[in-house]
C-alpha cells in the first residue's frame, strides 16, 4: 500500500520507505488514503500475534510478505495486553506489560523490526530526544540489534530516577547523553544533527521519533485484542477512553475503528493541556503554553499526530461524533486514582485521566475501557503520595534499578554531539 504526504500530496512512499524516512517534504505525515477490507469476526477469533500479523499485513500490503510480518510482530509482541475488570461497566486495557512497562513497548519494538528491514542490512544510528517512556522503549527494541547504534538525549536531572534507569544501563549500542538543559534543548540538538545532510548521510541517521508510521499502525493491533477480551454480547457498547498528549495513541484506535471493529466511541481524555478539547468546542485550534501536570507523558500542547485525525474525518472514514474530547484537572486525576484503589486497582496519573473521563462520557448500558498505558510503578512517587500506600517495583524495574548508569554527561552544545556520533562509526 502507497502512503501519502499529508501535505505534500504528490509525495508517494512505500511503507518502508516512510519507515525510513519518517516525515516527508515539508514536515509531513505519511498515511494511507484508502484501507484494506478485513473480516472482523474471524480477526477477533485469532490470538494477539496471529491476528496482529493479518491486520498489520493488510495495511503493509505486498511489499512483505505475511511470513516477515508474522516473523517481525511475534519478535515484538512478546507479552499480553490483559483486559482487566475494574468496576461493574469498566475495564481497563492494561499495555504496560513489555519491558519497559509503558504503552510504548507495542509501537517502538514493532518499529524496531520495520526499520530493520527498511536498512535492508546498512548499518544506521538511530537519534533521539526522550522526556521519559519513549527512550526507554526505543533503546529496548534496538538492545543489541546488529548494525544499529543508538544515541539517546535526555535532559539531566529532569526526568524521574526509575525512567533514566530504565535505559541507561544497557550499554553496548545503546549511548545515552544527559545533556546540560531542558527537553525542548534536546530536541532541537536532534533537529540540529538532521540539517547536517552530510553526517545523515555518512552514518545514515534516523530519528525513529514517535510520528514513525510503523509506530502507528503496531498500535492498532491492541485495540482489537481489547475487543477481542470482551464478551461478544458487550461489544457493540464499548467506549474506549485514551490518555492523550502527541495523539498516537488515539489516532492508532480511530484507524481501527475505521477498519470495522467495534467501537461506539472514542474519547480523547486530555490533562491541563487541552488545545484539544477547546478546539473540539469552538473550532479555533489555539494551543497554549504547555503545563506540567501529574501526568507528565501527556504534557503537550500541539499534539504532532492531529493532522492525522483530520485526514481520516476528511476521508469520511471517522465522523465528528465518533471522538469526544474531554479535559480532565489535577484535583480530577487524583480523585480518579483514589475511586480506582477504592475498587482495588492501582493505576496512576495517565490512566487516572482516562478513567475519570470515561466516567463522565459512558452511558447506561454502554462498556467503558480505559487505556493503562503505564505501570504505577513507573510513578512511584506520585502514587505513593497520592494514594498513600507504598508500592512494590516490578522484579525488572528493581533489577535495573540496582545497575549502574553508562550516562556521559555532554553541554547542550552541537560540536560535542558530533563528536560523539562520528566516534561510534570507529567502535
Ligand atoms: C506517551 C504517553 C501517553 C500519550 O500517548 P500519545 O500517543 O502521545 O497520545 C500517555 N501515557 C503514557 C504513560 C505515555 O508514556
Amino acid at each position: 500500500m502507497m502512503l501519502t504526504n499529508l501535505k505534500v500530496p504528490t509525495e508517494q512512499v512505500s511503507f518502508l520507505q516512510a519507515v525510513r524516512q519518517g516525515l516527508g517534504q515539508q514536515q509531513g505525515l505519511f498515511f494511507p488514503t484508502s484501507w484494506p477490507k478485513l473480516n472482523i469476526d474471524a480477526l477477533l477469533a485469532l490470538p494477539l500475534v496471529e491476528r496482529s500479523t493479518k491486520i498489520l499485513s493488510a495495511l503493509i500490503g505486498d511489499e512483505l510478505t505475511e511470513a516477515e510480518v508474522a516473523q517481525m510482530v511475534s519478535a515484538a509482541f512478546t507479552f499480553a495486553a490483559p483486559l482487566v475488570p475494574v468496576t461493574a461497566q469498566t475495564f481497563c486495557l492494561e499495555l504496560f506489560h513489555g519491558p519497559t512497562l509503558a504503552f510504548k513497548d507495542f509501537g517502538g519494538r514493532f518499529m524496531a523490526q520495520a526499520l530493520a528491514k527498511a536498512q535492508g542490512g546498512r548499518k544506521t544510528t538511530i537519534v533521539t530526544a526522550t522526556s521519559g517512556d519513549t527512550g526507554a522503549a526505543v533503546a529496548h527494541a534496538f538492545y543489541q540489534q546488529p548494525g544499529v547504534e543508538v544515541v539517546i538525549l535526555y535532559p539531566k536531572g529532569k526526568i524521574s530516577l526509575l525512567q533514566e534507569k530504565l535505559f541507561t544501563t544497557l550499554g553496548q549500542n545503546i549511548t545515552t547523553l544527559a545533556v546540560d538543559g531542558d527537553f525542548d534543548q534536546c530536541q532541537a540538538l536532534v533537529k540540529q544533527v538532521f540539517d547536517q545532510q552530510e553526517l545523515v548521510k555518512t552514518y545514515n541517521i534516523n530519528s525513529a521519533n514517535s510520528i514513525n508510521i510503523s509506530r502507528l499502525f503496531a498500535q492498532i493491533c491492541y485495540y482489537f485484542e481489547a475487543i477481542a477480551q470482551l464478551p461478544a454480547e458487550q461489544r457493540s457498547e464499548a467506549v474506549i477512553a485514551v490518555p492523550s498528549g502527541n495523539f498516537g495513541n488515539l489516532t492508532a484506535g480511530l484507524i481501527a475503528k475505521a477498519l470495522g471493529l467495534p467501537i461506539k466511541r472514542m474519547v480523547a481524555a486530555t490533562n491541563l493541556n487541552d488545545t484539544v478539547p477547546r478546539y473540539w468546542q469552538s473550532g479555533q485550534w489555539q494551543p497554549n503554553k504547555t503545563i506540567a501536570t501529574l501526568s507528565n507523558a501527556m504534557d503537550v500542547s500541539a499534539p504532532n499526530n492531529w493532522p492525522r485525525v483530520e485526514a481520516l474525518l476528511a476521508q469520511g472514514v471517522v465522523s465528528r461524533t465518533d471522538i469526544e474530547a474531554v479535559k480532565v484537572d489535577e484535583d480530577d486525576t487524583q480523585l480518579g486514582m483514589r475511586l480506582l484503589a477504592q475498587e482495588g486497582y492501582l493505576s496512576e496519573p495517565h490512566a487516572a485521566v482516562a478513567y475519570k473521563a470515561l466516567k463522565r462520557s459512558l452511558q447506561p448500558g454502554e462498556v467503558g475501557i480505559f487505556l493503562g498505558t503505564a505501570h504505577p510503578a513507573k510513578f512511584k512517587e506520585q502514587v505513593e503520595n497520592i494514594l498513600g500506600t507504598p508500592i512494590a517495583l516490578p522484579a525488572a524495574l528493581a533489577k535495573c534499578a540496582a545497575e549502574q548508569s553508562y550516562s556521559r554527561d555532554i553541554p547542550a552544545d552541537f560540536a560535542t554531539l558530533e563528536q560523539v556520533l562520528r566516534q561510534l562509526d570507529n567502535r
